[in-house]
């Protein structure tokens, strides 16, 4: 009887049998409030529901395929090289993101991220419900060459730049612009980075007296469980996380956001197809979350619900993902996976609402 062994014979075949994962997957990173707190090993619950969240936005943005970043290979985040002649200029990029247990920025000199992959960085800090947000980035050039040269070196690194940092799809999160000089000759660049890092922090200062709170005050204000309906009075963790991740993918974060926002109206095709066409005050004054009050429909239950990128949330209350708020992440280049049809979508303004959620701004 023969043996049969599975062998790897050409390169070709062994990229056949191991192809990497194409879904796209958001990772929590809790190494700040390890260090700092240490809340998600004390509220277990509260980080399963932190990473119920990400679980449900990576299943729905699965066919969304970001290339990886890494500071080795050709090129790398570090040396991003555009030519002409005996003329180069290299691009190296750092990223930033803020410590969510503290507050601080933190600097990560060599970016290295698989393919699609998004970590977002929660912590337990500060006196507001819930901040979100991407990280920032941040560009050192240099040049040597001939002045002659200059701008034909200069466009063909911002070229390779931002098909590499931009990650091959989603939002353009942030663009870097300035110039490069030698002699008299002035290149103009405009470098951009997409998705990559972010945070998600949550309220542990309720009372606001510039003093973290007790487990048992915190244990009073969070309703922590996402598996059970919301106690009356409470802030549910889940829909804090979900809303504050959505920041960190873009949403009213972003330079493609910032591009399909005009006052109050959304310029961006799918959403307004959910709309009968119109865009009008759908966006909050404030500019980067839907117009307060919007209503949608739950893309799990079909059910009417308030939009999950409301700048409010209601006590008592689970806001999950809406149609509108899929529509948003299709209108920032992310492809999604196909949704339960939710019914008869409606779209609509409810009662008022009470809490802040804010993110970050940029
Ligand atoms: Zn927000």
């Amino acid at each position: 009887m023969r043996n049969f062994a599975i062998l790897c014979l050409t390169a070709s075949l062994c990229l056949a049998v191991a192809r990497p994962c194409q879904a796209l997957s958001i990772v929590v990173d809790y190494s700040a409030d390890a260090a700092a707190d240490n809340f998600f090993s004390l509220r277990p619950l509260a980080k399963a529901a932190v990473d119920a969240a990400a679980a449900n936005l990576s299943a729905l943005l699965a066919p969304t395929n970001l290339t990886a970043i890494s500071p080795s290979g050709t090129p790398n985040v570090n040396a991003i090289t555009g030519t002409s002649g005996s003329t180069s200029v290299t691009a190296n990029w750092d990223y930033f993101y803020t410590n969510p247990s503290t507050g601080a920025s933190v600097t990560v000199a060599s970016p290295s991220i698989a393919s699609n992959r998004v970590t977002v960085f929660a912590g337990m800090h500060g006196t507001t419900l819930g901040e979100g947000g991407p990280g920032d980035a941040g560009v050192s050039l240099s040049a040597s060459g001939f002045a002659s040269q200059l701008i034909a070196a200069t466009n063909a690194m911002q070229a390779a730049s931002n098909a590499y940092m931009n990650r091959g799809t989603g939002p353009v999160l942030g663009t870097l612009s300035g110039s490069l000089t030698i002699g008299a000759t002035i290149a103009s660049f405009d470098l951009s980075y997409g998705p990559m890092i972010g945070t998600a922090v949550f309220n542990n200062d309720t009372n606001n007296n510039g003093v973290p709170d007790s487990l048992a005050t915190l244990d009073n204000f969070w309703h922590y469980d996402h598996t059970t309906a919301v106690a009356a009075g409470k802030n549910d963790f889940y829909s804090v996380a979900l809303h504050e991740m959505m920041h960190a993918l873009g949403i009213g974060a972003s330079d493609t956001w910032s591009s399909l926002v005009s006052g109050t109206t959304w310029l961006g095709a799918n959403v307004k197809a959910l709309n009968g066409g119109s865009g009008a005050n759908l966006i909050d004054p404030g500019g980067d979350h839907a117009m307060a009050g919007l209503m949608s429909t739950s893309i799990y239950s079909g059910l009417s619900q308030q939009a999950l990128m409301n700048p409010t949330i209601f006590t008592g209350t689970r806001t999950d993902l809406t149609a509108i708020d899929v529509a948003f992440l299709q209108d920032l280049g992310y492809a999604v996976a196909p949704v339960p049809e939710p019914g008869s979508l409606t779209l609509g303004f409810g009662a008022a609402a009470f809490l802040l959620l804010g993110h970050r701004r940029r």
